[in-house]
């Protein structure tokens, strides 16, 4: 996912259009182990050099399919996430000094990698629970069905250890 910026750095204006659809795109595993696959990916946006950096607007549109949280029925989740970055010129990697921040975003040479900032947002946007329904009943605990389809008929109450030692002392 790189945009050229190779014109943009050229000259402080006028500004740039990008448009890039991510074909085949996929997330890291270890981030997010409940994404199945990326259905669509398309940032559309601005380049604009500002002189002692370029800075890219844009949104971010990308549909992807998720286990749901509770009975991990494929579940599709649509999300536009504007966004604003601000993209500093170095060499080398070498370059980033020990005290520059995790915030501080780089380029090497003509292009700008997406990547990371895709990642990043979408660690904040996703939902931590992402559910077929609201009202999805999960799967039993016990033996596994699928509530939502028919009740196991399993005993699910919950005991509480804590209610159950107050109980202890109380007798
Ligand atoms: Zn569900
Ligand atoms: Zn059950």
């Amino acid at each position: 996912m790189k945009i050229n910026i190779k014109k943009a750095r050229q000259m402080i204006t006028p500004s740039e259009e990008f448009s890039i659809i991510g074909n085949n795109f996929s997330l890291d595993k270890k981030e997010f182990p409940d994404i199945l696959n990326v259905e669509k990916l398309t940032i559309n946006g601005l380049i604009e050099n500002k002189g002692f950096f370029i800075k890219v607007t844009g949104v971010i549109d990308i549909s992807l399919n998720s286990a749901c949280s509770r009975c991990l029925k494929e579940t599709n989740i649509n999300l536009n996430i504007p966004f604003t970055e601000e993209y500093h010129d170095i060499q080398s990697k070498e370059d980033l000094s020990k005290e520059s921040n995790e915030e501080f975003k780089y380029y090497i040479g003509n292009e700008i990698d997406l990547e990371p900032l895709i990642t990043e947002l979408l660690v904040l946007e996703l939902p931590l629970n992402q559910l077929c329904n609201e009202n999805c009943l999960g799967l039993c605990y016990k033996c596994g069905q699928n509530l939502n389809k028919k009740d196991c008929g399993c005993n699910r109450e919950q005991i509480d250890i804590r209610l159950l030692e107050l109980e202890k002392f109380l007798k």
